[in-house]
């Protein structure tokens, strides 16, 4: 698997901390034109659906947090089950 990982806050050049983000939830995502007119149908897009009500389907995205600046980024491109986070989570503390 290629994983492209981010060092450095886009916005303020700090270093950033990896993690994950709990796909369970939802990833809520409002286009500006909706905004704009006032139709406040988020859109998720981490496509979670039902999914979100069942606690078995837990999964995580790789996310990196700029507690500096505030900035969230979150990798939604692959989801990854609680067995997988545990392994990255593993390769992300290990040798360090
Ligand atoms: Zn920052």
């Amino acid at each position: 698997m290629v994983e492209t990982t981010f060092q450095t806050c886009p916005r303020c050049g700090k270093a950033l901390e990896a993690g994950f983000a709990h796909k369970a939830p939802g990833l809520s995502f409002v286009a500006p034109d909706k905004l704009q007119h006032f139709i406040f149908l988020d859109e998720d897009v981490a496509k979670s659906g039902l999914s979100k009500l069942l606690p078995s389907a837990a999964a995580f995205f790789r996310s990196y947090l700029c507690r500096s600046c505030e900035l969230y980024l979150i990798d939604y491109s692959a989801a990854l089950d609680r067995t997988q986070a545990k392994q990255a989570a593993r390769s992300m503390t290990a040798g360090t």
